[in-house]
Formats: C-alpha cells, structure tokens, sequence
C-alpha cells in the first residue's frame, strides 16, 4: 500500500482512463483476425504478440536516442540489420549498412534526402526523384519535405506497369535518385529493377536507385514457388548491383507492432548521408541517424523478439500460407461476374477493378462493392481512379493478405461474391450531395481550382465539415467520387480539411 497520496490518486483515475481506453477499443475494427484487409498484417500465430508487448515492457523507459548511453540500442539495431541484410543482400557483403527507422515513409524519406545529399544538391535547386507514377506517396511527401521535385512516369493504363525505358527517358543531370516499387501498394506490380538498373549503368554513379520494398521486402524473398504466380524469377533488391538502397517494413509482413522498418544502403558514404549531425549547438553533441530525436526503443524490441521467434522456417512458413490464401482469394476474387482481377505478380496483394468486357448492367463498381463488403464486415480498400495523359488507371479495389487470411478465404470469397449480387449494374457512386456545388462550378468554370486553393482555411473547413455531418455516413465510394473528380491539389486540400475535422471531433 503506497503512503504517496498523488500516487492513489493517480492509480484511481488511470484505472479509470484504461477502462475509457477499453470501451474505445472495442468500437474500433478488429487488428487481428483477418477481416481487416489493409493497415493490419496478423500473422495469426497464437502467442507472437504477446511476445511483442512483453519485448515492448522490457525495453521501457529507454531512449533510442542514444546507444553510447543505452548498449541495448545498438546491439538491437545490429541484429535487425544483420537480419534484413542477410535477407535483401548478396551473401558476405560487407558494403551494406542499415538504419531501423519508426517507418516507411521515414525509411523513404531518409533514402531521398541520402541521395539529394550524395549528389551534393540543395533543397529547392531543382533536384528530382524520378518514380513511376504508381510509388508509394512517401515518395511526393519526401519531396515536398525535402524540397525536391517528384517526376512521376506514367503507367500503361491497362497494366499499370511502368517500362524501363520511361523511367529512364525521364532522367536527368537533376536526378538524384531513381525508385523502383516492390510491390507498389496500389497495384501489386514489382517494377522493372534489373532493366532500370541496366540503363543506369551507362549514367552518373551518384545517381542513386532506391527500391521500395517496404511493403514486399519480408514477402517476396520468402514467395513459394508454387501455388499460381509464384515465385519472383528477377532479382529486384540489393542482389542487382546497381541499386544503391532498399526500404523494408518489419511492421508490415515482418509481423511487429507498428512503429519498424529498416533502409538498407550500399556504401559508408550513403548510408552517412542521410544522417544529421551538429556540435553548432550549446547541448550535447548530435548525432541523429533518423528523423526522430529521442525516440522509443519498444517497437524496435518488438520487431527483435519477433524476428528472433519467427526465424527464417517461420517466416517462411507464415509467408507460404499468404501465398495460399493469396491465390485461392485471387481464384474466386476473378469468377466474380463483373469484377477484374488487375495484373499482378507474385505477392500478398490484389486490385480488382470493374470488368469492362461486360454489358454495363452486369458491371461491379469496385468502390459500391468495397462498401457492400464493409457492410458485411469484410473490409476492402477503396483507390481512386488515377489521371494521366496516356489514359488513366481505373478506379479499384485493394486487399492486402496475410497469413491468418487463409483461414477465412471461403468467408472472405462468400461476402465478396454477396457484395457483387448486391451492387452489380448500379451507376458509378456520386460524390456526397454537400460537395455537387462545388464539383458543378468546377465542372462549369464558373469556379477555377486557383479559386478553390485561395480559400480561407476556415471556409474549407466549413464546406468540409457540412459534408462530415450531413449526409449519413457519407461511405468511402462516395468520397472517392468526389475526389476523381477533383484536381489532386484541390483533392489533397479536402482530404486535409475532412481528417482534420475527423481529428478535429
Ligand atoms: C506501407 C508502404 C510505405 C509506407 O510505409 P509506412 O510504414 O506506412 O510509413 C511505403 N511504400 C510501400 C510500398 C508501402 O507498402
């Protein structure tokens, strides 16, 4: 029994500010379970993450900031590094270097500001990164942080598969870096690494190419080679000399808690350079070799212990039943009359799209079926058709698979096939009935996009938030309606103003 009076007090109302936290808990959508099929990779093994919350207990309280004071860091940090190295490297190779960053956007960020500092440019100078259209959007925000110019380079819209040959048309002496997705996220798609590398052979060294395989980096080196697609034939990571950096999420198909990933560099000098480092200051020297100051060491921990208790046999095993219950969902997914599997390789993610070889009434929007699912507790990811000048990528459907869906895929196949019947030959959504003025002057001109981005933010604001509390649950097909229709940077403007009214409560 503690005498400290404060120390009752504060035991009596954390208790009950837990006992909040648990009923907010409880209205969220599952984390495990499989039904969620975006944002959550379970890996459905009984006891893993009561590993992981027991390695985040063990690591409280210690600051990542600083592995001369706490040795635990480093020697954490070296072990995922290792790890990662030995999975995405040439065997032996001792040119690799690695940072565990909280992220991949940090570790997408991080590459980015590596390369603009390798090719001894400055923000605002003109500088580049050239990406397929289809790359993360860590890459516009690493840009727009950076002060760098993102070039994105069109897709084939039937395939959305970039060539080589328009990622290479596309560089520049302002280029720093080149990226290439493994998989991209919204399409599955592992871009052309071998041939973008071949033709950056003849260029500029300290033109760096970066592969994003935040997402694939702990799927794909594991991708049986059989059933269906499998398994990847090209090399895409640090295999093929000439790509210069790798993003991997281990909160992703690594299975850890949220807040772990690693970019892997070839060479001292590029993996160095994205580090900062100042001693014009009158505190502690500082050495930060990720965006974060102090930072936590839980998630870190996490994704150790994780590692460690998987292996490479259970990381295998966990990545074989991805496959599984990827190819027998992509199976049944492309029986479904008025929907389109879009092409893919091999890898724990589809997009499926509306069919258009069928008679429009037999058609299954995407976004209205995404819905219909939602609805019966199966939660797809609506993606907005995309605008480009060679013909746009249609809109879709994402589903992100993990090892615990196998055991649901017949579920997951009746929902998504009930989902279809309820929403086949229905119109495309329309945007919410707050946005059709705005979308109709637009349309009209009688409203330019100059007009819409000189609003005040608090008018953005209002027009928003009339259409957070007017329609009933507005529906994320509906949203999306609204923002195909938009221009990106008036879309970008909305999104900000409909989260930040979502924050805002
Ligand atoms: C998830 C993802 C990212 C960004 O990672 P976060 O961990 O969400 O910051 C970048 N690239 C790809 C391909 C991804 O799937």
């Amino acid at each position: 029994m503690t005498r400290d009076p404060l120390a009752r007090i504060v035991a009596e109302r954390g208790e009950r500010a837990l006992e909040e936290l648990s009923v907010l808990r409880s209205s969220d959508p599952p984390t495990t379970g499989g039904r969620v099929l975006s944002y959550v990779y379970d890996s459905g093994v009984e006891g893993l993450d009561e590993l992981a919350v027991r390695a985040s207990a063990l690591a409280y309280g210690v600051n990542g900031l600083d592995p001369t004071v706490f040795g635990s860091v480093a020697a954490l940090h070296g072990g995922i590094v290792r790890r990662m190295r030995a999975v995405l490297a040439p065997p032996d190779d001792d040119e690799v270097f690695g940072s565990v960053t909280s992220g991949g956007t940090e570790s997408c960020l991080l590459a980015c500001l590596a390369a603009r500092e390798v090719r001894a440019r400055t923000a605002g100078d003109g500088c580049s990164i050239v990406a397929p259209v289809t790359v993360h959007a860590a890459f516009r925000k690493a840009a727009h942080v950076l002060g760098i110019r993102f070039v994105g380079v069109e897709v084939d819209p039937a395939t959305a598969r970039v060539s080589a040959d328009d990622m290479l048309a596309a560089v520049d002496s302002d280029t720093c870096l080149v990226v290439c997705s493994a998989p991209s996220y919204p399409t599955g798609v592992i871009d052309p690494v071998v041939d973008v590398a071949a033709g950056l052979e003849s260029l500029d060294r300290s033109i760096g190419l970066h592969v994003d395989a935040c997402l694939g980096g702990l799927a794909l080196p594991f991708w049986p080679a059989s059933p269906g697609a499998g398994p990847v034939t090209n090399p895409w990571d640090l295999r093929v000399p000439r790509v210069t950096s790798i993003s991997a999420d281990l909160h992703k198909y690594g299975f850890a808690p949220k807040g772990t990933s690693v970019l892997l560099s070839r060479g001292r000098q590029r993996h160095r350079a994205a580090w900062f480092a100042t001693t014009d200051w009158p505190g502690y020297p500082v050495v930060n070799p990720t965006l974060a100051g102090s930072k936590p060491l839980e998630p870190v921990a996490a994704a150790w212990v994780v590692m460690e208790a998987l292996g490479d046999d259970g990381q295998r095993e966990l990545v074989a039943r991805t496959a599984r219950a990827t190819e027998r969902l992509a199976a049944g997914l492309a029986e479904i009359d008025g929907l389109r599997l879009l092409d893919r390789d091999p890898g724990p993610l589809l997009a499926l799209g509306s069919d258009a070889s069928r008679p429009e009434g037999r058609r299954v929007h995407p976004h209205l079926w995404a819905d219909a699912c939602g609805r019966a507790g199966i939660a797809v990811q609506c993606q907005p058709g995309y605008r480009q000048t060679r013909g746009d990528i249609a809109s879709s459907a994402h589903l992100t698979v993990t090892p615990v869906t196998e055991e649901l895929v017949e579920e997951i196949l009746a929902v998504a096939g009930a989902a279809a019947d309820e929403v086949r030959g229905q119109p495309a959504p329309a945007p919410p009935a707050g946005f059709a003025d705005v979308l109709d002057a637009l349309d009209s001109g009688a409203l330019s996009p100059a007009d819409i981005l000189a609003l005040p933010e608090d008018d953005v604001h209002t027009m928003v938030a009339a259409v957070l509390t007017g329609d009933a649950e507005p529906g994320m097909a509906t949203l999306l309606a609204a923002i195909e229709r938009l221009p990106t940077d008036v879309g970008a403007r909305l999104v900000r103003a409909y989260l930040a009214a979502v924050m805002e409560g």
